[in-house]
């Protein structure tokens, strides 16, 4: 009898040490890992959340996830991956790292001249629509009248920056399409979801003789 309670008990205390160590085992699970600068010698550096960094390739770029940020997996990727890189040492992979860093800076300033650039050229299109200039205006006036302006009033390398702003007739044609479709599109969403609406439609011709039909539409948005 004693030993059955015995057994017993003993089959509960490992039962209670099974949710114990599964306690452990979660504890583990969310142990996040700290780079160490020394990791640099197997060629990664860290990329992601500073209190859980995730380990990044600096030969490669893949990024590994925080569990793998410990030296054995940093190690299989670089033999494995990377063998030619592998008998490297650390200046080799700092001056990666820095080469990298220094690529990535170029590469985001060229990414945000160029979508200024586009942004501006959205706007300017848009003056000359509102203006009914023809499409040539950007090419022949607008855009050698802004450059001339950075030219003298800011500094002459701005005017690089100017020339990238696309304002050629075909841009400003496809823009002004981009642009109406757009409102045609969000205009058909509102009357869609509007529950009612008035048309008003009216033909007329124009002074070359051409007929014009105007359709003004009213509702509550
Ligand atoms: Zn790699």
């Amino acid at each position: 009898m004693d030993k059955f309670l015995r057994r017993k008990d003993s089959s509960s205390r490992t039962d209670d040490e099974e949710p114990s160590t599964s306690v452990t085992k979660n504890l583990k699970k969310i142990v996040k890992r700290k780079y160490d600068e020394d990791y640099i010698k197997y060629g990664f550096s860290w990329c992601g959340d500073e209190t859980a960094p995730r380990p990044q390739c600096i030969i490669c770029g893949d990024q590994l996830s925080n569990e793998s940020m410990v030296p054995s997996k940093l190690k299989r990727h670089l033999y494995s991956s990377h063998p030619s890189c592998a008998n490297k040492d650390k200046q080799y992979f700092k001056r990666c790292l820095e080469q990298n860093k220094k690529q990535k800076k170029f590469m985001k300033s060229a990414v945000t001249v160029s979508e200024k650039a586009l942004e501006a050229s959205y706007h300017v299109v848009k003056l000359i629509a509102r203006q009914k200039k023809p499409h040539t205006v950007g090419e022949t006036l607008i855009k050698p009248a802004c450059m001339e302006i950075v030219r003298l009033m800011l500094e002459s390398n701005e005017v690089k920056e100017v020339n990238k702003v696309s304002l050629s007739a075909d841009t400003v044609k496809r823009r002004i399409h981009d642009m109406s479709s757009d409102i045609l599109g969000t205009l058909i969403k509102k009357l869609l979801s509007a529950e009612k609406f008035a048309l008003q439609i009216d033909e007329t011709t124009d002074i070359k003789n051409k007929a014009q039909l105007i359709a003004i539409v009213r509702f509550v948005d």
